[in-house]
């Protein structure tokens, strides 16, 4: 079974779509490119590997920054073979043994096809042996279909003693999101007319985003209780988490980091977690809403993102972030938004919610809001489970 994903992840990998939203990434580009073109101390005559290296990006720019051999490794025999014909299209490709004077012999980038895994067969070098391990191996949710099982194994296998990871820190966060209020919703229906909110509020319950809001849609409809519908799509959504972009201005806490791994010591068994969170509601962005005088706002559903770090420990010169965050620039992961089964009520203390609502800007004290997430590898190869509850922290 495990070959027969292993035999659809490496043939979706073969397709150009993905390499081209990849490398049209801005954000993903640009911190990969400052950390390996802009510390030279780390490239400068290292030997380099990129774990799954695509069209060999990564390792283009380790040539240019003055690596002296670099190891790319692809699974995809596509890929393998795009990326060879790329490094010598671009006079880097490294052919047959260096030293006879070849004029060929120039390039430093050398193509293996096959698992980083299966490595040993091909590759004619010690264990241990590798200064710079470079891989982009983030999934959704940073480990949804990731790749960094591998990564690690290179990392034990083939990295010298204190030699530099890229990036060498990954940070998972979260905050809950609000939904559209109800009186939204109202206006919507009043607005558009039965038909059109039927269709507009099924794409939103078939997962374009801020889902979850399709049960007080269902419960009457011409006077008719359809509220079954509802329940089933807002149980659907629970269960399978969307990928998409957040508007910042529907986040409605402060950000709580779930945990941070460190890509140099993290051991595999690391990717198995519980943390425990508390967010503080934070709704002053949200004055115009929330309508104080149907009730508290409430939470539909949590969302999460990650950052990875490409720190001063490696990258002296100029260390670099990618961040997936809502707060920035968007990114081809976007985000990862879970719906909750039944929404969740923002406590606010009324009198200060007024006071918000007529300053605009102040912050209303509320209570914190506390959850347990547990994250841990699915028992099908590559997917997670994730599972939230509410908890006292
Ligand atoms: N480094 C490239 C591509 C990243 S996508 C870039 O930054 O643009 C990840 C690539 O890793 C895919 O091409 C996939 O085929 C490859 N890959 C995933 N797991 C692998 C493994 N265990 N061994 C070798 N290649 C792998």
């Amino acid at each position: 079974e495990i070959r027969k994903v292993n035999e659809s992840y490496f043939g979706s990998y073969s397709s150009f779509g993905i390499h081209r939203e990849m490398l049209s990434d801005k954000v993903r580009m640009d911190a990969y490119g400052q950390a390996i073109l802009k510390n030279p101390s780390l490239l400068n005559g290292a030997t380099v590997l990129d774990v799954g290296c695509g069209t060999g990006i990564l390792s283009l720019f380790a040539a240019q920054a003055g690596a002296s051999r670099v190891i790319a490794v692809d699974a995809s025999a596509k890929m393998a073979s795009v990326a060879t014909q790329i490094a010598k299209d671009n006079g880097l490709l490294r052919i047959g043994n260096v030293g006879n004077g070849d004029e060929q012999h120039k390039g430093v980038v050398e193509v293996v096809h096959g698992m980083v895994e299966d490595l040993d067969k091909s590759l004619q070098i010690e264990p241990h042996s590798i200064d710079v391990l470079l891989s982009e191996w983030m999934g959704y949710c940073l480990l949804y279909e990731s790749m960094l099982s591998s990564v690690l194994y290179a990392r034990d296998r083939w990295l010298k003693p204190g030699g530099a990871i890229l990036p060498d820190t990954a940070t998972m966060a979260s905050s809950l999101y609000l939904s559209l209020s109800l009186s939204q919703i109202f206006f919507f229906c009043c607005y558009t007319g039965g038909l059109m909110a039927f269709f507009v509020f099924l794409q939103f319950a078939a997962g374009i985003g801020r889902g979850g809001t399709s049960l007080p849609f269902w419960e009457n409809i011409y006077g008719f209780n359809m509220s079954c519908v509802g329940k089933e799509l807002v149980e659907d959504a629970a269960q399978f988490p969307i990928v998409d972009v957040i508007d910042s201005r529907d986040i409605v806490t402060d950000t709580a980091v779930l945990q941070t791994f460190d890509l140099s010591t993290m051991r595999l068994d690391d990717l198995d977690f519980t943390s425990c969170i508390e967010l503080q509601p934070r709704l002053e962005c949200h004055t115009k809403s929330i309508d104080t005088k149907s009730g508290p706002a409430s939470c539909h559903g949590i969302v999460l993102w990650f950052d990875t770090g490409f720190t001063s420990r490696f990258c002296r010169e100029t260390p670099a972030n990618l961040s997936t965050s809502p707060y920035t620039a968007r990114t081809h992961w976007a985000q990862t938004i879970l719906t909750f089964k039944e929404p969740i009520a923002l406590s606010l203390e009324k009198p200060n919610m007024e006071k918000a609502a007529v300053v605009g800007t102040e912050c209303c004290p509320a209570s914190k809001i506390q959850f347990r997430i547990s994250i841990a590898r699915a028992s099908q190869h590559r997917a997670i489970d994730i599972s939230i509850e509410p908890s006292a922290v």
